[in-house]
């Protein structure tokens, strides 16, 4: 559908006021799919906004009036509209009930050129106008709609909205969703994924793609219109295929979908147990698994070894490779997974063991190291991270690894 925006004044072309009436309206018709291919601009002149207007009406299948619906005399679009259509103004009686009771209610008088705009081009749709006095209209004729809004943006826009969108979406069924679909990866960095996804990126139109940090990962967003839901479903769905694809086990969820909530499904699918062994995350890994409603199911439970001590006593990692090694240790890490699955009889032991800061950095171990390990039927697998930011931030994103590394154990080996 092909639109033409007449905004009307001699103000606009004198410069005096800014079109920011044309730019809104474009952009709301854009979104629903209509194609504003024409804006023109003409003052109150009688001969040459005909002249717009019947040039815009056969060229274009929705002409969109703004400005001059006032009650003075320079006010003329309505009428100058009518004309080029072939119709009649009649007085309107319900817009002239309606203005009457406006001007009881303010407490002002009402003058006979109020009147004006309770005039209305005859068999013409009325728009109420609930941000003001003019009344819009909208008229059809050989398969056109013209249709005239008033010019004060806040009015324009409560009509645009109230009114007239709703009036195209069920005259011509144009009406657009935006549904967007968010794939959630871990361990791959911004760039990396822009490299796996860089010609679906330069391609992208409908449905669009972007890439987001975020504190649990990079997530890669697809977003698509169309007419109805199901319609931007359609069309999200094999990008998201592909996606999938190219991404493979990098994707860990969907939309609302969490780390501790992909965990549990795979765990609860091959009814197994998890016990957590933490350090520097204090807690919260399990804590977040057991975020999920039904963890009961597959968490054991989980030491909170932030001591040497405990991790001595509790989970019997051996004091001389803790004097050796140092808490934060590649070695200390799988001792207190291996050790928290045994003490507490799980199928799978995660822990973690760093430095979360600000202090206690080293040269050799600096804020943000954390040793992350998983012990299970096939052995045991540790891994060193660097992790930026603040205390609570190291925290967050130990625990995100952590339990990231537990899912690709649990996929690697299936237990
Ligand atoms: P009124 O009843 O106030 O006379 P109207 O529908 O007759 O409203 P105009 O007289 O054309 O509209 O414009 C009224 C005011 O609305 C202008 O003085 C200007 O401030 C604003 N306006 C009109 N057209 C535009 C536009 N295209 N972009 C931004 N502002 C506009
Ligand atoms: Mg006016």
């Amino acid at each position: 559908m092909i639109a033409e925006l007449v905004t009307t004044g001699s103000e606009l072309l004198l410069g005096q006021i800014v079109n920011t009436n044309a730019a809104y309206m474009a952009r709301e018709l854009n979104k629903i799919g209509v194609d504003v291919c024409f804006q023109t601009t003409v003052g109150d002149n009688r001969e040459r906004m005909k002249e717009v207007l019947s040039h815009a009406l056969s060229r274009a299948d929705l002409v969109i009036t703004s400005g001059g619906l006032g009650p003075t005399r320079g006010d003329i679009t309505k009428e100058v509209s009518a004309e080029v259509m072939g119709r009649s103004m009649a007085l309107n009686e319900e817009c002239a009930a309606r203005l009457k009771s406006y001007f009881a209610r303010i407490g002002r008088e009402m003058t006979e050129n109020n009147l004006r705009q309770a005039m209305i081009p005859e068999g013409a749709h009325v728009f109420v106008n609930h941000a003001g006095t003019a009344p819009g209209v909208a008229m059809e004729a050989n398969g056109k709609l013209l249709t005239n809004l008033p010019g004060p943006p806040s009015e324009m826009k409560d009509m645009l909205h109230r009114s007239l969108l709703p009036y195209l979406a069920e005259k011509y069924g144009v009406s657009a969703v935006t549904v967007s679909r968010v794939l959630h990866t871990f361990g791959i960095g911004e760039s990396m994924l822009e490299t796996k996804l860089d010609d679906l990126i330069l391609a992208q139109k409908n449905p669009t793609l972007a890439l987001l940090v975020r504190p649990t990962g990079v997530i890669v967003r697809i977003t698509a219109k169309a007419e109805s839901e199901e319609g931007a479903r359609r069309l999200i769905a094999p990008l998201e295929e592909e996606i999938r694809l190219r991404l493979g086990d990098f994707v860990y969820g969907a939309d609302d979908e969490t780390m501790e909530e992909a965990v549990g499904r795979e765990l609860k699918s091959r009814r197994l147990f998890v016990a957590t062994a933490e350090s520097c995350t204090g807690g919260l890994v399990a804590s977040r698994l057991t975020d999920v409603a039904g963890s009961s199911e597959y968490v054991k439970g989980g030491v909170v070894s932030y001591t040497n001590e405990v991790k001595a006593d509790v989970l019997a990692v051996d004091r001389d490779m803790l004097a050796r090694e140092g808490a934060v240790s590649d070695a200390v890490a799988r001792a207190m997974a291996e050790g928290v699955r045994r003490k507490l009889g799980a199928d799978f032991g995660v822990s973690t063991t760093g430095l979360a800061g600000p202090g206690g950095g080293t040269e050799e171990t600096p804020v943000g190291t954390v040793f992350i390990a998983v012990a299970g039927n096939e052995g045991t697998t540790a891994e060193k991270y660097r992790f930026t930011g603040r205390r609570e931030q190291v925290k967050f994103r130990a625990s995100q690894a952590a339990l990231a590394a537990l899912r690709a154990y649990i996929k690697k080996y299936g237990q």
